[in-house]
C-alpha cells in the first residue's frame, strides 16, 4: 500500500456533525431544508449538494436507547466500479492522491455510477444532470491540508495520513475495543483483508448497527462490469467519436451547398 487514506473511529464521534458542517462550506454546497423524521438523524439522506452525513442508529435495549453514529462518504475505492461503468469515462482516481473524482464537463447525468456504486454515493442533480459526491477534497490534499472534514474534527474521530500508519493503527485500536467490553469490534470497508479505497472504518459492532451496508462486494460488481457493461462503454464511445466527425463534417460544409 502507499498513499494516503482516512480513518473514521466511530467509537470516538459524538455526532456534533462539524463533519458535515465543514464539508459545506469548503466546498461551498448549499443548506437544504428538512423535516423532522422522527429522529436527529438530518439530512436523512446523500444528495447532490450533501457529500457527506453522519447516520444516527437508535437502538433500545430494555429502558435504554443507545445510539451508534457513522459518517457516511465516498470509500475512494481503488477499483472504483462508479468509474467503471461510466459511458462517458468521467469519473477517474487520481494516481497521487487516490482521490476518484468527477468531471463534471463531461458528465451526462446518465446515473450509471449512482446505480452501480456499492455504496450508494453518487447522486445525480436533476436541474443540471451532472452527478456530485465528495472529492476526499483533493485540492486541499493536493496542497498538503487536510481534508476539511477532518480538519474540524473535534475528538479525531476522523484522522488522515499514510495509509500502511492508519492501517495499522486502526487494527491496534480494534484490538484495544475488542480487550475492554467490544468482543464485535471490527474494521470495515475492507475486501480480502485489504482496504477496499481510501477509507476504513473502526466499529464497535457490525455493520448494520451503524446503516452501513454490510458486505457490498465491490470487486465482484467490477467483474460484472467488465463482462457486461464495458461493451456498451466501448459503443458509447464510438457514438461520440462518430458524432464528432460528422458534426465537423458537417462544419466543414459549404453554406451554399446546403
Ligand atoms: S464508493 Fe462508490 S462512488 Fe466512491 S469510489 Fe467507490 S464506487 Fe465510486
Ligand atoms: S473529504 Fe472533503 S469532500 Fe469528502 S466528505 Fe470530507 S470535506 Fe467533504
Ligand atoms: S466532526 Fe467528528 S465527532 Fe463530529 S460528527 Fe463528524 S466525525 Fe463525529
Amino acid at each position: 500500500m502507499s498513499g494516503k487514506m482516512m480513518l473514521v473511529d466511530v467509537t470516538k464521534c459524538t455526532a456534533c456533525r462539524g463533519c458535515q458542517s465543514a464539508c459545506k462550506n469548503w466546498n461551498m454546497l448549499p443548506g437544504n431544508e428538512t423535516s423532522f423524521t422522527g429522529n436527529y438523524e438530518n439530512p436523512p439522506d446523500l444528495g447532490p449538494s450533501t457529500w457527506t452525513r453522519v447516520a444516527f442508529n437508535e437502538v433500545v435495549e430494555g429502558t435504554t436507547v443507545r445510539w451508534s453514529f457513522a459518517k457516511i462518504q465516498c470509500m475512494h475505492c481503488d477499483d472504483p466500479v462508479c468509474a467503471a461503468v461510466c459511458p462517458y469515462m468521467a469519473i477517474s482516481k487520481n494516481a497521487q492522491t487516490g482521490a476518484v473524482t468527477v468531471n463534471r464537463d463531461v458528465c451526462i447525468g446518465c446515473g450509471f455510477c449512482q446505480v452501480f456504486c456499492p455504496y450508494e454515493i453518487p447522486r445525480v442533480n436533476n436541474q443540471n444532470k451532472k452527478v456530485y459526491k465528495c472529492t476526499m477534497c483533493h485540492d486541499r490534499v493536493a496542497s498538503g491540508l487536510l481534508p476539511a472534514c477532518v480538519q474540524t474534527c473535534p475528538v479525531q474521530a476522523l484522522q488522515f495520513g499514510a495509509e500502511d500508519q492508519l492501517f495499522t493503527a486502526a487494527k491496534q485500536r480494534v484490538n484495544f475495543l475488542r480487550r475492554n467490553g467490544y468482543p464485535r469490534a471490527q474494521l470495515y470497508g475492507l475486501w480480502d483483508g485489504k482496504p477496499v479505497g481510501r477509507v476504513i472504518y473502526v466499529l464497535a459492532d457490525d455493520p448494520d448497527r451503524y446503516k452501513l451496508l454490510d458486505d457490498p462486494a465491490p470487486k465482484l460488481g467490477s467483474y460484472f462490469v467488465e463482462a457486461t457493461l464495458k461493451p456498451l462503454q466501448a459503443l458509447a464511445v464510438a457514438g461520440l467519436a462518430a458524432g464528432v466527425f460528422f458534426r465537423a463534417q458537417e462544419d466543414r460544409t459549404p453554406s451554399g451547398d446546403e
